[in-house]
Formats: C-alpha cells, sequence, structure tokens
C-alpha cells in the first residue's frame, strides 16, 4: 500500500485560492499527501482562472503541461465553466469541473484516485466519504505520528510527526472562516503530540508570536468565533490544559480520544501512547472541570491474545467512563501491521460475539447520556434543510461519525445557522427538537 499523492497548481485569484485550499485541506484530511513535483505525484490537479484571455491561456499552458510531465489531470475552478474549450485542447484530461464546486473536484479525485483506509485510526467511516459540506471544515495540524501502534501503518506510510507551522495553520483557518466555515475540525494523526517534532517553535500569525504547541493552536483557534472541535487527542497530562478552554465555551467541550482498550496487558501489545496514563482518574477530574464534556472514542475487541476476562475489563472501563459516543471494531489485520505477528489470534465468532456484547453496554450508556439532556436548551449548528425539517448537530456531535438533531417543519431554517433549541426525544444516537421560542 502506498499513500496517494496529489500534485497542485493554483492559478487565479484569491477566490480561487481560498476554493485551493478548501480541496487542499480536504484532501490532506482524508490522508492524500501533497507533491511538490509532477514526477511524484499520482494525479495533478489543476485550479484554474478563465477571467480574461491571457488567463485563460495561461490555464490551458498550465493543464498542457501537467498533462506532459504527469499525465493524471483534473481540471477544476473557473476555466472549468468552459469545458468544451479544454476538451478541444486537452482531450485526455480525466475530469473537470466549474468554479468554487471543490466537492466534486473531490469526488472526481476519489474515483480516479482513492484515498487509503485504515479502519483502526480513519476518523471517516468506511461507508463512504461524504464531502465535507462548506459550513464546516477539517483542519490538519500535522502529517505523520511518532508511535508505532502495532496494529496501525500509518508511520510506516507517511512517516514521522510533521507538524505544520502554527502561522500557517491559523492562516488557513482564518481563510476557512472567511469563507464561511462554522466549525473546523482539528484532525491529525495525535493532536495532543502537535508541535513536539519542531520543539514548540515560535512562529507568527497576524504579526504576533505564537507557540507551535497544541494549547496555543485551541487558544488561538478558539478565538476566532466558529465551533472549534478537537479530534484524535490522547490523554497525555498536557490534555488537561485544554480543559479550562471547553469550559469557557472558547473551543467545544468535546474529545475525540481513541482509548482502544482498557486493560494494560493489551494496551502494552497494542504499543498505545499514553498507555500507563489513569484514564478514569483523568475522566473524572476533566469533567470537574467542565461537566458537559462530550467524550467520543474508539475500542478494538478481539485482539489478538485478548482473554474474556480483559474483554470483561473493557466492559467494566464502559460502565465506570460513562463515554458518550463510541466506534468498536472486531480486531481485523491491515496488511504490513507488526499486530499481524501476534500469536493467539481470536477466534472470528469470538470477536464478533465480543463486538455484539461491546455494543450492546455502549448502546445503553449512550441513550441514557442522551435521555439525560432531554427537556434541555442547546445550541445546534444546522447541516441540511429537507422537506420534513432542519437537521442539525448539537455541540456534543462531530459530523459523519456523532449522531444528528432533528427540528421537525423547521424548513426556513438556513444551512450553516446556529440555532437555540428544546430537546424533546432523544434514543442511542440521534435527538428530536423544537425551536426555542
Ligand atoms: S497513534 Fe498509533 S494508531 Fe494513531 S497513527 Fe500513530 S501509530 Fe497509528
Amino acid at each position: 500500500m502506498k499513500t496517494p499523492r496529489i500534485g497542485f497548481v493554483s492559478l487565479g485569484c484569491p477566490k480561487a485560492l481560498v476554493d485551493s485550499e478548501r480541496i487542499l485541506t480536504q484532501l490532506r484530511a482524508e490522508g492524500y499527501e501533497l507533491s511538490p513535483t509532477y514526477q511524484d505525484a499520482d494525479l495533478v490537479v489543476v485550479n484554474t482562472c478563465g477571467f480574461i484571455d491571457a488567463a485563460v491561456e495561461e490555464s490551458l499552458d498550465a493543464i498542457g503541461e501537467a498533462l506532459a510531465e504527469n499525465g493524471k489531470v483534473i481540471v477544476t475552478g473557473c476555466l472549468g465553466e468552459r469545458a468544451d474549450e479544454i476538451r478541444a485542447r486537452h482531450p485526455q484530461v480525466l475530469g473537470i469541473t466549474g468554479a468554487h464546486a471543490y466537492e466534486a473536484v473531490v469526488g472526481t479525485v476519489h474515483e480516479h484516485l482513492p484515498p487509503l483506509h485504515d479502519p483502526f485510526v480513519d476518523l471517516v467511516p468506511p461507508e463512504g466519504i461524504k464531502l465535507t459540506p462548506r459550513h464546516y471544515a477539517y483542519l490538519k495540524i500535522s502529517e505523520g505520528c511518532n508511535h508505532r501502534c502495532s496494529f496501525c501503518i500509518i508511520p510506516s506510510l507517511r512517516g514521522d510527526l510533521l507538524s505544520r507551522p502554527i502561522g500557517e495553520v491559523m492562516g488557513e483557518a482564518e481563510r476557512l472562516v472567511a469563507a464561511g466555515v462554522k466549525e473546523l475540525l482539528v484532525v491529525s494523526q495525535d493532536t495532543s503530540a502537535y508541535g513536539v517534532d519542531l520543539k514548540y517553535r515560535t512562529d507568527f500569525w497576524g504579526g504576533k508570536p505564537l507557540k507551535t504547541r497544541f494549547r496555543d493552536l485551541a487558544q488561538a483557534l478558539g478565538g476566532l468565533g466558529v465551533w472549534v472541535r478537537l479530534h484524535y487527542v490522547y490523554p497525555y497530562p498536557h490534555v488537561d490544559e485544554v480543559i479550562p478552554l471547553m469550559a469557557e465555551g472558547k473551543i467545544l467541550p468535546y474529545l475525540d480520544i481513541p482509548f482502544q482498550h482498557a486493560n494494560p496487558r493489551l494496551l502494552k501489545l497494542m504499543k498505545r501512547p499514553a498507555a500507563a496514563e489513569d484514564v478514569l482518574m483523568r475522566i473524572e477530574r476533566w469533567r470537574g472541570l467542565c461537566p458537559d464534556l462530550t467524550l467520543r472514542s474508539t475500542f478494538i475487541v478481539g485482539f489478538p491474545g485478548e482473554t474474556e476476562e480483559e474483554f470483561e475489563e473493557l466492559l467494566d472501563f464502559l460502565e465506570e467512563a460513562q463515554l458518550d459516543r463510541v466506534g468498536c471494531f472486531a480486531y481485523s489485520p491491515v496488511e504490513g501491521a507488526a499486530a499481524n505477528a501476534l500469536p493467539d489470534p481470536v477466534p472470528e465468532a469470538v470477536k464478533q460475539d465480543r463486538l455484539a456484547r461491546f455494543m450492546e453496554v455502549q448502546e445503553r450508556i449512550s441513550a441514557e447520556r442522551l435521555q439525560a439532556r432531554v427537556g434541555g436548551r442547546e445550541m445546534v449548528l444546522i447541516d441540511e434543510v429537507v422537506e420534513e425539517g432542519a437537521v442539525a448537530r448539537s455541540r456534543a456531535d462531530a459530523p459523519e461519525i456523532d449522531g444528528q438533531v432533528f427540528i421537525d417543519g423547521a424548513t426556513q431554517l438556513k444551512v450553516g445557522e446556529f440555532v437555540e433549541v428544546v430537546i424533546e426525544e432523544a434514543d442511542e444516537h440521534d435527538m428530536w427538537a423544537h425551536l426555542d421560542g
């Protein structure tokens, strides 16, 4: 398996630049790497300009150059509106999409160069990658990872942690917000390790010095006036520093922490980061500081050597931890992962049985936790307006992976709008609400 690599040529005005940024943000979040050269890229996207004749010529030349140097080219941007002209000159282009149609570009990239999927670490479920609507965006803050979890192949594919300097990340975040994004989803393989590789180097944003560090990033993002959600955080001691920002409402009171297991022997076999931390104690402390904290996590059952007792320890952990949202996988080997060499594989039927038992426990807990919110007032963000009403998300719900809030009849609402609702009903996943007032 090889990480898919994209070459990107961006021409045109500042608006086209924002589009380029959005396309790149999405592709990076899905695990594509960017290639600085045509030769190393598996495919090249050319974001064109068609404003004046000179720009049209420049764009057509750029497409020609990418075709000559690489061969696989997708065209987007203003000139994409004039597809016939492009096809007449360059019939070999793989796909053409128009201006500000970044969802379509990313779709065309998937078609010709599918993203890699690692079930244990991907944020986006395997059922398919829905494209990020315009009102929320993934913000990738680093590439690669310094850990070597035995079930994971990310470090061998993408290498060690490589953080983007904070000024660059903040610049991208600011442009996304200026382009209408209402929620930023901070992603990476290990968000809490942000900046370690750069020794927390000082960088500049808006003329101000800022350290390339997890807490400083969370604080700076929290000043942009949009929802900021943190994914892929490990329970290191310094994570405690962002909880006050959540309590103050600067960033969303939401932590996505992939625990993967609760038994120390298995965590060691998995080579998990922060495996020695007392997770239950930390959770208690976090909830003490920020009572509406939502905790999401993922787990693996049936990891090689997992005994019935160890599995039961995991169920006990679920009861104690009272996590809000949980995903669970039955272990299956990922090609090239070190864990494949571990002895005592768990039989498939046992794995499936454990998965079902795990989900039964967690579904009850999730349902109870949602039930406790019925009758309360909450701020939600509208994701979609359909015939029956509006589909929204609360602060506790990340797109794609968590639940939704349905507001029957509220067809007057707009996508990307924040509204206050009163929660009427909940099941183990979703909630139903009416507008407040
Ligand atoms: S922390 Fe572990 S699971 Fe996550 S990317 Fe790194 S090696 Fe993979």
